[in-house]
């Protein structure tokens, strides 16, 4: 098992907008960039209250920068997935709280653009840094979880919904979803740009869906090199870019129908990763609840599994933001015990550079064969001929895989000039000089044919080779910029570093002065004035720990209200669910059916076994249409059962055949028994 290593948990607050300087409100949250607290006070509470504080690995307040944002928290998970390992950077909060500004950021300002632009600049940089045999296949998929279904941000058809499965050798994966391989960090933008197209189509407002939806941006990064012992090895790390809907309560009041199903169903995905996260961190949970929402099946690696994992807690500074932002910094505190065991991932099953570079040969093959087609002057000059090492190190002669296009032009001229010589020959038959003439012109056009053979092979062969990036080349363009300006930016914040260690340091000499000279000068009377000091302090702790317990007696209401609201709608339902089957089906076929249906975990869905005659067809099937053993429901609410007289009569026998059979069964193991 690969050592256990903890999420990373940071806390970024975002500056007093505008608005908020306009109408007065308080800033709140204050933050010790040094040691990595934060603290919230409560507007409401009374004065004596003590502020509540949380730390955290890093914490950014207002004037934080985008750049350093990304050095201090994401490159480190960057330079993991290059080497092979799996990433995660999540943005957790209330929504206008800046997830989507610490993710994407402001496109065309260098010095403001988020994690997921910079990380593209920090990928193809490391790439053309890279000397040796060292290849690169990259990829992304960009997908987003709406309404408890995937869409894929980057296929043709937005309201096409994906699925989720899973299989053992590659684990859960989107069934179909686009992965788009990209060439250098300007493609990659292009990409991000069309799935953020996508995402805003369709919505009435775009605000409105970004806080509903979860995006996932995933960029998988294939590596090819030799290892220390000289042999070929392949290590693919696959990065996570999550900007989460977002954290506040859904309003209980007014959402109606699709709104509240719409509401219920977020609810769903993020409660089950609270779920997921509180059963993690228990110590307790045997069961890890994944499988209850299709964010925390897609992300299952991300927590407690094989990723190295960071998540962004954002937050409001003002007044009206203190619930929402206590909940936050709570949820944020949780995910800190969460443990990953991650590890490099060696010879993946789901590799394409394997899987390119197979059908790369084979093209080259083909083009090989078409080339073949030679000038026929039977004589295989040295020219036409080439020699190269197989795979098990003996020298090989072949022809050579092209003929050259002035070599084509040469063969050309020449047939050419042998029509015209045969049509100015006199003294010969007309049917024998055509005869030749069409030899000529027909082999004229094999050759044009087989030209047009090897165009086509080497197209193919070059957009094979372009998927694949070969370490050193310059892959920047425009970003070259971004790429600059990240380095220089962690030089800086390298040198800051060494800054505030030493001042630290100091810091902690200081205060071990400090404490050195009261100990030395105390008489009773300080000892005293220590003892009221000692007093206050316990009191503060007292009054911390009483609003605290206020603060979960509210929270844990909140959590019960938002399980009740999800029950209710969930009995609501099923109650219809109910009501449409009393009605469609007779109450001897429920009993049947019950005991005939079983639950698919593969497909997530009820199968039901033995069932011929259903569905909306009215037509008596033929008896070879009626496959028994496979006829699958899928949704209970569409099945109808439409039987013919023969048909139900035939169905009858079939269901209690099939009854008799398994009471047969039952008995028989009671009597074994
Ligand atoms: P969310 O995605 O969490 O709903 P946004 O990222 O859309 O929030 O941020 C809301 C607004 O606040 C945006 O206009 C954004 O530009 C601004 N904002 C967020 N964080 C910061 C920050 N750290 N500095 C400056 N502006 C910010
Ligand atoms: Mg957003």
């Amino acid at each position: 098992m690969p050592e256990a290593d903890n999420v990373k948990v940071c806390v970024r607050v975002r500056p007093l907008n505008e608005k908020e300087k306009r109408e007065g409100n308080q800033k709140v949250v204050s933050v010790d960039k040094l040691n990595g607290n934060i603290s919230v006070r409560n507007p409401n509470a009374s004065a004596d209250e003590p502020p509540k504080n949380f730390s955290f690995d890093h914490v950014f307040g207002d004037d934080s920068k985008q750049l350093d944002i990304y050095n201090l928290i994401a490159r480190p998970i960057l330079e993991a997935v290059l080497e092979g390992y799996n990433g995660t950077v999540f943005a957790y909060g209330q929504t206008g709280t800046g997830k989507t500004f610490t993710m994407e950021g402001v496109r065309d300002k260098p010095e403001l653009r988020g994690i997921i632009p910079n990380s593209f600049a920090h990928v193809f940089g490391h790439i053309a840094k890279q000397e040796g045999d060292i290849k690169f296949l990259v990829r992304v998929s960009y997908l987003e979880i709406y309404n408890e279904e995937v869409i894929d941000l980057l296929g043709k058809n937005q309201d096409q919904h994906l699925e989720v499965k899973e299989r053992p050798d590659i684990g859960v994966y989107v069934k179909d979803l686009s992965s788009v391989v990209c060439h250098n960090a300007d493609d990659m933008e292009r990409i991000m740009n069309v799935g953020n197209r996508n995402r805003s189509v369709g919505a009435t407002q775009m605000n409105e869906r970004s806080s509903r939806s979860h995006a996932i941006f995933s960029i998988t990064i294939e590596c090819s090199d030799r290892g220390p012992d000289g042999a070929q090895r392949l290590r693919a790390g696959k990065l996570h870019l999550v900007d989460l809907a977002g954290s506040e309560r859904q309003s209980k009041t007014g959402a109606t129908g699709i709104r509240l199903k719409e509401a219920t169903k977020i609810n769903l995905s993020l409660s089950t990763l609270g779920n997921v996260i509180s059963a993690l961190v228990d110590g307790k949970s045997t069961h890890i609840p994944y499988r209850n929402s299709k964010l925390t099946r897609l992300l299952q690696d991300s927590l407690g599994g094989n990723s190295k994992t960071v998540m962004v807690a954002n937050v409001g500074p003002a007044d009206y933001n203190y619930d929402e932002s206590i909940s936050t910094l709570r949820y944020a505190t949780r995910a800190k015990s969460i443990k990953n065991h991650a590890h490099i991932n060696e010879d993946p099953k789901d590799a394409l550079m394997r899987q390119y570079e197979k059908e790369l040969a084979e093209l080259k093959k083909q083009l090989g064969e078409a080339g073949a087609l030679e000038d026929d002057d039977g004589d295989d000059d040295d020219e036409d001929v080439e020699e190269y090492v197989d795979e098990s190190g003996k020298k090989v002669r072949r022809k050579k895989a092209t003929i050259s296009p002035e070599k084509m032009d040469e063969i050309q001229a020449k047939i050419k000039e042998e029509l015209r010589k045969v049509a100015a020959i006199k003294n010969i038959e007309e049917a024998e000089r055509n005869k030749i003439a069409r030899k000529l012109e027909k082999r004229l056009d094999e050759l044009k044919k087989a030209q047009e053979e090897q165009r086509l092979i080497s197209e193919k062969i070059e957009a094979f080779e372009r998927k694949i990036i070969v370490g050193g080349e310059n892959l920047l363009e425009k970003a070259e910029e971004q790429a600059k300006l990240l380095e220089d930016s962690e030089r800086q914040l390298e040198k800051q570093r060494e800054k505030q260690k030493q001042m630290k340091q100091k810091l902690d000499e200081k205060e071990e002065e400090k404490l050195q000279l009261e100990e030395k000068y105390a008489n009773l009377n300080e000892e005293a004035q220590s003892k009221t000091k000692k007093l206050k302090k316990l009191k503060t702790m007292i009054l911390q720990a009483q609003s605290e317990v206020t603060d979960i007696k509210t929270e844990h209401q909140r959590a019960m209200e938002g399980l009740l609201e999800i029950v209710r709608e969930m009995s609501k339902e099923l109650k219809l669910n109910m009501a449409i089957i009393d009605s469609y089906i007779p109450s001897d076929f429920q009993e049947i059916i019950e005991e005939n249906v079983i639950w698919n975990e593969e497909l997530g869905e009820w199968q039901l076994k033995c069932i011929a005659y259903t569905g909306n067809n009215m037509r008596k099937p033929k008896e070879k249409e009626i496959d028994k053993s496979t006829y699958r429901v899928v949704d209970f609410n569409h099945v109808y059962l439409s039987y013919t007289a023969e048909g139900a009569e035939k169905a009858m026998k079939d269901f209690q055949r099939a009854k008799s059979a398994k009471d047969k069964k039952k008995k028989g193991a009671k009597n074994k028994s």
